[in-house]
């Protein structure tokens, strides 16, 4: 959220600067590193002002705006981290993290079992240790992502499960977007994920720029990259920066769904010319036959 409100503020003709404790921009484990790269790259062609690697440790209000101390991010490598100094603004947005809202809920005085953050505990059908209470949402807390499209999933599943029907979550299947300029989305594993997880697995990128779609629009900054596996092409994950982008990402999104290979992406015929057809271009660039790389990949 932090860098979708810096990105259009920065468009309305703001003067902004993001103070970043990580060494990157959205510095989420399942998304990919080089996506968080190309994005600080589009946002400093914004001339945003970027400052990875550093905390804010304080902030004192002035009669010229608020003066924030910075400091050289403890969280980060010492080479990863900024200076220390100090920046004045107009006005500042703070958009770390997010809590959950359970207090006024009563669920303490129900008998609810909690965790320490105050989430209600479900089990796999989201039902609390009330007989009856199902819990969705925010409410559970970060173990989950934190999304509308989960929310309303988990709803769904909760209220089937309460009518006799068997409904489930997959949690490793949920997409995830920043609406930044360009956009970033993102689904399944990245390849330090999926090597973490012991499989063989390769990455492959082609860029947006050279889609003739992108082209036309005028906006060909960006790269899809797929994560498969390496024996068997089986699709892993998906990592796009770039326009439209998280309407990109639901095509990957269904292939993890349904098992999908890189060849099953590569030999799907793609309308032309849409954005779409990076998906295919990088499938093919993963079988080593794209037609529009160097060497096919
Ligand atoms: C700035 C921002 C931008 C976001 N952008 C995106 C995005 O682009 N895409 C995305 O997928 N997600 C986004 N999210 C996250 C998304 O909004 C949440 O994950 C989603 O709303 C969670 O749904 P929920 O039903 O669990 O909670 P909520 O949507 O918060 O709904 C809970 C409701 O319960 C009400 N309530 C609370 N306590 C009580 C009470 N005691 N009695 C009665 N009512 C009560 C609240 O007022 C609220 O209306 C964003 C969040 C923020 C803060």
């Amino acid at each position: 959220v932090g860098c979708e409100l810096a990105g259009i503020l920065a468009a309305l003709g703001a003067k902004v600067a993001i103070i970043e404790a990580l060494e990157r921009l959205l510095p989420i484990p399942s998304l990919d590193p080089e996506a968080s790269k190309l994005l600080a790259r589009e946002f400093k062609k914004q001339r945003l002002d970027l400052r990875l690697g550093t905390m804010v440790q304080g902030a004192a209000v002035a009669t010229d705006g608020v003066i924030l101390d910075l400091i050289p991010s403890p969280l980060v490598d010492p080479d990863l981290a900024g200076p220390a100094g100090q920046v004045t603004v107009e006005k500042v947005i703070l958009a770390v993290g997010r809590g959950l809202n359970s207090a006024g809920l009563g669920l303490k005085a129900l008998g609810a079992e909690l965790d320490q953050r105050g989430a209600p505990k479900v089990d796999a059908d989201l039902l609390t240790s009330l007989p009856g209470v199902y819990a969705i949402g925010d409410l559970l807390g970060p173990g989950r992502p934190m999304l509308a499209h989960v929310a309303s999933a988990e709803g769904v599943a909760a209220a089937r499960h309460a009518c006799g029907q068997s409904a489930w979550v997959d949690y490793a299947l949920v997409p995830a977007a920043a609406f930044t300029f360009p956009e970033v989305a993102w689904v399944g594993l990245t390849l330090e994920q999926a090597q973490a997880k012991g499989i063989e697995a390769r990455a492959h990128a082609f860029p947006m720029r050279l889609l003739g779609k992108a082209q036309a629009m005028g906006e060909v900054a960006g790269q899809v990259k797929l994560i498969s596996e390496a024996a068997s092409g089986r699709l892993l994950g998906a990592h796009i920066i770039g326009p439209h982008a998280a309407d990109l990402i639901h095509e990957a999104a269904l292939g993890l769904r349904l098992g999908a290979t890189v060849a099953d992406l590569a030999h799907a015929i793609h309308a032309h010319p849409t954005l779409s057809e990076v998906m295919k271009e990088c499938a093919e660039a993963a079988l080593g036959m794209c037609l529009h790389l160097p060497g096919g990949r």
